[in-house]
């Protein structure tokens, strides 16, 4: 009898635990299961839709593309992309950034200095007020010493970028919202300049254009309505030796 007792508490005793190890093997099975449905939240939950409804606006999404692809506070040229050629750019609300209207160098290769000129010099004094050519958002405040002095660079709703360099001092702060008219700066002398004047630079993508293709300095209008984007900034040594139509201004009295 001792012996059948004995056999019978072993056999209770393992099933016991066998029951206890099975019982808490699934409620463990069940509690992940339910974990991982929690975690399961519909799929139109995780979209926020705030963020789809602020770009549902066609004009917002410009914005962000323009404003903050290969925008940079740092760099000159932050594109990374090549410029499309063919892109309708629209100047037609233009405004002059200086009052003058006498240009004192042009766009082009100066053999004087054997270097390329990327923008045209526009007459102004020190303390002159320089005027946003068009609307956008101001992408540098910087100084070059070697170069552009103070300068500014503004991005704009048509794509363009403008500069204006040799400045003595900004008015404007990097980021921030400009319309066409609105004074950015005053002229100056700072940087690689050899007496007070407006340097001043269009480009595209990075590329500079000669900004007499699109603008009359001497009437402050553009030329056209609409530029169309040509790769005008491939201007050289050879290209103005083979072509005697490029314009070189003397400074007039
Ligand atoms: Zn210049």
């Amino acid at each position: 009898m001792k012996y059948t007792n004995k056999l019978l508490l072993t056999i209770i005793i393992w099933t016991f635990t066998l029951l206890t190890t099975l019982g808490q093997n699934v409620s463990l099975l069940q509690k992940q299961h339910q974990k991982l449905l929690a975690n399961q939240t519909r799929i139109t939950e995780r979209i926020d839709w705030s963020l789809i409804k602020k770009y549902e606006n066609k004009s917002e999404l410009f914005e962000l593309e323009l404003f903050e692809l290969n925008w940079d506070n740092k760099k000159l040229n932050p594109y990374t992309i090549e410029p499309n050629i063919g892109e309708k750019i629209d100047i037609r609300n233009y405004v002059n950034p200086v009052h003058t209207n006498v240009v004192n160098s042009s766009y082009g290769y100066r053999s004087k200095f054997g270097r390329q000129h990327y923008g045209v010099d526009l007459k102004a004094s020190t303390g002159d007020t320089i005027y946003a050519a068009f609307s956008g958002k101001i992408r540098l405040t910087n100084f070059d010493r070697g170069g552009y002095g103070f300068y500014v660079v503004i991005r704009h709703e048509n794509k363009l970028e403008t500069l204006y360099g040799h400045l003595s001092r900004f008015l404007v702060k990097e980021n921030q919202y400009v319309n066409e008219g609105d004074a950015i700066g005053l002229a100056g002398n700072s940087g690689r300049s050899t007496g007070p004047h407006l340097h001043f630079e269009f480009r595209y993508n990075g590329k500079c254009i000669n900004p007499e293709h699109l603008i009359n300095f001497e009437t402050h209008t553009p030329l056209i309505g609409f530029y169309i984007y040509q790769n005008d900034h491939t201007i050289t040594r050879k290209h103005i030796a083979s072509n005697r139509t490029v314009r070189k201004h003397k400074k007039r009295k």
